[in-house]
């Protein structure tokens, strides 16, 4: 039990956690050690990396990370779990706990803000790896926000619902191919590892998640002129994806700039692929 109980605290259960979950955070704490495993064995921490998780909660992925790494920064909005966790982790090994809102935390500072010169450093300057089981409800505004922070990211491992790693990484014609398979795809490499049934968490979500590793290309690969004309193309076109391009992109382009792309005008955003936007993108860049 920890002593720190203070008067605004939930119940603590008997290893210093609070034992109810926060709907309103997306806590669904994983318990099913095989999963853990495989999430660790996944991110397989090599000697100088630089690992922040988002999202610890109760420490299910930290403490065996904390194990294997002996070092680790998390990011956690929730100020209940914020004690128990720094408690619980002074076996394990070194934790920074950063207690905020991910969606507020500038990753590229993270990334160029540390003690690590040596072997940590990638060539084009320090990078941090995210890892974590992420709050579905917000597990979009985070994947955008870590793509604006691309670079600053050598790789991210993050559980999110199966749904949703379906969409990121599905290709043109596919039903579920949208705007997130589309940025997502523009700026990382996009792998789904496994499953995980509803069963490995507590409480259950109602839905199955999937572990999927993201991996940031280099901006010369990807090849985009202005992220902001891309994200506008390819928003616009998939808000209306029933419609041919031509009409659903009339405030951005005429069908001559379409043409002009090599996209066909009366094709509908589902139709065409990541290379197809990148081009349309860069042909209306001035
Ligand atoms: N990693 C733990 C596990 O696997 O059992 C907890 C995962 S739980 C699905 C999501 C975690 O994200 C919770 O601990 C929740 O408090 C935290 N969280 C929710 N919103 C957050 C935010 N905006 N910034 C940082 N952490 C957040």
């Amino acid at each position: 039990m920890t002593r720190n109980r203070h008067s605004s605290a939930p119940s603590l259960g008997p290893d210093g956690f609070a034992s109810e979950a926060k709907k309103h955070l997306g806590q669904n704490f994983l318990h099913e050690r095989t999963i853990i495993d495989k999430i660790v064995q996944a991110v397989n921490p090599k000697p100088g990396d630089r690992l922040v998780e988002i999202g610890p909660g109760q420490g299910a992925i930290t403490f065996p990370l904390l194990d294997r790494h002996g070092e680790l920064t998390v990011i956690e909005f929730d100020r209940d779990l914020i004690f128990p966790l720094t408690e619980a982790a002074r076996a394990h090994g070194t934790l920074t706990v950063i207690h905020r809102d991910v969606l507020k935390v500038d990753f590229s500072a993270l990334a160029a803000d540390d003690g690590h010169h040596g072997e940590a450093s990638s060539p084009s300057g320090r990078t941090i790896r995210l890892v974590g089981n992420l709050p579905y409800n917000l597990s979009s505004p985070i994947l955008f926000h870590a793509l604006d922070h691309a670079t600053a990211i050598s790789d991210m491992t993050f559980m999110l619902q199966k749904e949703v790693v379906d969409r990121m990484a599905s290709g043109p014609g596919n039903k579920v191919y949208g705007r997130l398979s589309v940025m997502l795809q523009a700026y990382c490499t996009v792998t789904p590892l496994f499953t995980v049934p509803p069963g490995a968490f507590r409480p259950a979500p109602k839905v199955d998640s999937a572990v999927v590793r993201l991996v940031p290309r280099a901006p010369e690969a990807i090849g985009i002129r202005d992220r902001e004309v891309f994200a506008r193309v390819v928003r616009d076109a998939f808000g209306q994806r029933r419609k041919t391009l031509r009409n659903a992109l009339s405030n951005v382009c005429d069908a001559s700039a379409l043409e002009a792309a090599g996209v066909p005008p009366t094709a509908r955003a589902e139709q065409i692929d990541v290379a197809d936007f990148v081009r349309l993108a860069n042909a209306l860049t001035t």
